[in-house]
């Protein structure tokens, strides 16, 4: 074989890697990495001293310097470039899109730059900057091209690389807005406690968790005793605030106007009872504080449950929020601030 024919084998083959630079780069890539691969592929082609990597912001369009190698060159990449932005140089190789072969300006004067403009058909990504010890007049034409290919390549990736990323963003603060929208969906406007669509939720769940591992399971619906007067005597948005501090003392669920629910799982009816009771007392003792009014409230509680060894059959959530409001019925027909609880059979 002549030389040239080896020669020209040699640079097919060349090429032929260099095209498939996007092969060898995992997805999703950092940058970091993508700019690894490529200098591997750089050194191979070209004697470099210095590297630099410099992608555009998108917030400023500023060309920032992102990775030099080796680090401890990076003040004078930023001076090569800033000499070269001044005299004009840097934006015209920015706008040919095509490398570039210029004397060095900030590094050894002897010493050449090759500037490779990194750009989609879109977009202008970057820009690399390689310093090399060969003289402008010996950096071959070949080497250019080569140095093109890789170029070309290596901008795809990265854009890709961005693409992708930009994606995962926007994925992530849909996820996070969703389960906004799932909270906001779940709590009541006023109090910000959970609400009745919740409830739908919560309630046969738990009452099947608790029918499968043989769990009790108590619920109790709270009522403000004679909060109609409240409203009359101090107004309609006391009475909010009156409601709003309620639901910060205790964690309750929104049932309608001023009923409020609590689920007790893993809790048998007499402690439900017992903890209802604890509740009512300290609501009774304790005035609340809506527009620098002290007011004091009292509760009647309805609570109902059923025990782990004996559950009735077919519970429903609405059968335990009837049984509740019956004994919340009751607690009122008692006098209320009371609590009255009983099974669910009765
Ligand atoms: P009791 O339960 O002790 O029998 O008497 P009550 O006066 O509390 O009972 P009733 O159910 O007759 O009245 C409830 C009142 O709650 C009537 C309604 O105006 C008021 N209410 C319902 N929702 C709200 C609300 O969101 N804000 C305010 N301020 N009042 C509300
Ligand atoms: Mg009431
Ligand atoms: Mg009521």
């Amino acid at each position: 074989m002549t030389e040239k024919r080896i020669a020209l084998i040699e640079l097919i083959e060349k090429i032929e890697r260099l095209g498939q630079f996007q092969d060898r780069i995992d997805f999703p890539s950092s940058v970091n990495q993508i700019w690894t691969a490529f200098l591997v592929d750089v050194q191979n082609l070209i004697e470099v001293d210095v590297c630099a990597l410099f992608l555009v912001d998108e917030t400023n369009g500023e060309f920032e310097l992102k990775n030099a190698v080796p680090e401890n060159r990076a003040k004078h990449c930023r001076q090569e470039i800033d000499l070269q932005i001044e005299c004009g140089i840097f934006s015209w190789i920015i706008n040919r899109r095509q490398p570039a072969l210029i004397p060095a300006l900030a590094f050894e004067k002897e010493k050449s730059i090759v500037m490779l403009p990194l750009s989609t058909v879109k977009r202008t990504l970057g820009a690399v900057m390689l310093l090399t010890p060969i003289q402008e007049s010996l950096i071959t034409h070949e080497n250019l091209k080569l140095l093109t290919i890789l170029t070309k390549e290596f901008s795809l990736v990265m854009e890709n690389t961005r693409l992708v990323e930009r994606l995962r963003k926007k994925q992530l603060s849909l996820e996070k807005a969703n389960k906004e929208i799932k909270l906001l969906s779940r709590t009541d406007s006023l109090t910000g406690c959970y609400n009745r669509g919740y409830l739908n939720e919560l309630l046969p769940r738990e009452i099947t968790r608790a029918l499968r591992y043989k769990r009790p399971l108590a619920l109790a619906m709270c009522d403000i005793d004679h909060f109609k007067k409240i409203n009359d005597t101090h107004g309609h948005q006391c009475g909010d605030e009156v409601l709003k501090e309620l639901v910060q003392s205790i964690s309750l669920a929104r049932y309608g106007g001023e009923e409020f629910l609590i689920v007790f799982p893993e809790t048998q009816l007499r402690n439900a009872s017992g903890l209802a009771e604890r509740l009512r007392k300290n609501i009774a003792k304790n005035s609340i504080d809506a527009q620098e009014n002290k007011i004091s409230i009292t509760v009647s509680f309805g609570v109902t449950g059923f025990n782990s060894s004996n559950p009735p059959k077919n519970i429903t959530p609405e059968a335990l929020i009837h049984m509740a409001d019956k004994y919340l019925y009751a607690a009122k027909n008692q006098g209320r601030n009371k609590v009255i609880s009983g099974s669910l059979e009765e």
